[in-house]
């Protein structure tokens, strides 16, 4: 478990300050050097550099090396404090419990909502399995931006939630969604076991019915939701199904949507044929049962998650999915952070931040006028 929410009573502004600096800094920067990071936490006179190598040590953030310089760059256990801070300013989340969940992408959580209710926290990771092969196809990314693991983290989470609220307004059986932050989401706490783990069902023809139903109706909204399997269906105790997981969603105008409509079908043919040894002849076609009569990707659109948001997330997914497949249940421990960054114990701070002045002043200009106690860098 990589979530020590406790930590978070031991943080200081200070330290939220030089989290802020390093998250910001990062945008320009793949690693950012310390006078920046003093610059842009406004920490002055060593203030900044003892706070990064107190950091360094509770591995919040992680020390590089490059070409030219040494910097600093955020680890997941980092961002998942800013994110946690700024939801728990707002209220969303207030105090954090159990891991219910570890997929290849994604840590679940149940914590406490507003007034104490049980809520779900959902932390994307993407990246997690294949952040190496990812790194070394970089330069696909390049003339638009980096794929960093936080900033298309932060997109699948963004992503998500946009998808979730215009599901949920539209009346389809999904988690309620509550806030976003980062590479965070929080949604109603389902009481419900994913139908992976059911192993009978009264009426298997009802509920597959009610499951076609679903992809069809979808499909009517002009979506697909691209992973429709025994793990992102939870079935409650009257038998109805709850839908979750949507990063991967798809518009029925995307190239490949009746490869992905198809999938979606058969996932679900496959999955009663072996459990429940219930075959149908009926099942839902592309083309004939998803005949589009509303389009929610306009809305999703309209929620900020643009068209170009989910082509980029879209390509960086193709790209993981090609290394290792979507099944999502094998979960894989292997943070970026662990693998692509050295920690640092040593204490030398004046040694580690030389010739890094040089390094800043080639860089492009950040605005050094922001104040960071109470923004959130969204
Ligand atoms: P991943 O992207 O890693 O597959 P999911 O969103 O599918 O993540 O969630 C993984 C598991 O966490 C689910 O199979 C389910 O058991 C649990 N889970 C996720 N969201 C909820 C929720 N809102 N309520 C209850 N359980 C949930
Ligand atoms: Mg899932």
């Amino acid at each position: 478990m990589r979530l020590d929410p406790k930590a978070l009573r031991y943080m200081s502004n200070d330290d939220f300050r030089v989290l802020t600096a390093i998250e910001v800094g990062s945008r320009n920067h793949d690693i950012v050097p310390a006078p920046l990071i003093a610059q842009l936490s406004h920490l002055r006179g060593g203030g900044a550099n003892k706070r990064i190598s107190d950091l360094v040590k509770r591995k919040l953030i992680a020390t590089e090396q490059n070409s030219k310089y040494k910097g600093y760059k955020l680890v997941y256990a980092g961002y998942d404090y800013l994110a946690l801070r700024t939801l728990s300013k707002r209220g969303t989340v207030t105090s954090v419990g159990n891991q219910i969940g570890v997929g290849k992408e994604s840590d679940i959580f149940v914590v406490a909502g507003e007034d104490e209710k049980e809520v779900v926290l959902k932390l994307h990771r993407l990246g997690r399995q294949s952040f190496r092969n990812v790194k070394l196809k970089r330069d696909y990314f390049r003339q638009d931006q980096s794929p960093s693991w936080m900033y298309m983290s932060r997109l699948s989470a963004m992503k998500e939630y946009a998808f979730m609220k215009v599901l949920y307004e539209n009346g389809f059986p999904v988690p309620i969604p509550v806030d976003q932050n980062r590479h965070c989401v929080v949604m109603e706490f389902v009481e419900a076991f994913p139908l992976r783990q059911i192993s009978q069902v009264g009426e298997p023809g009802k509920l597959y019915s009610k499951l076609m139903d679903l992809i069809v109706r979808l499909a009517k909204y002009g979506l697909i939701h691209g992973d429709f399997n025994e793990f992102n269906i939870l079935l409650k105790d009257d038998g109805s199904p709850i839908l979750i997981d949507f990063p991967q969603m798809v518009s029925t105008s995307h190239p490949n949507a009746e490869f992905y409509f198809n999938r979606d079908v058969d996932c679900i043919r496959t999955f009663f044929k072996r459990r429940f040894n219930y075959e149908s002849v009926l099942y839902p076609k592309f083309g004939l049962d998803s005949n589009k009569e509303f389009d929610l990707d306009v809305q999703v659109a309209a929620s900020g998650f643009t068209k170009k948001d989910q082509s980029q997330l879209e390509k960086y997914m193709s790209e993981l999915n090609e290394q290792g497949g979507n099944s999502g249940d094998d979960f894989v421990e292997d943070l970026p952070s662990d693998e692509e960054i050295v920690y640092e114990s040593d204490e030398n701070e004046d040694d580690e931040n030389k010739g890094e002045d040089e390094a800043v002043s080639t860089n492009q200009s950040v605005d050094t006028d922001q104040d960071f106690d109470d923004q959130d860098f969204v």
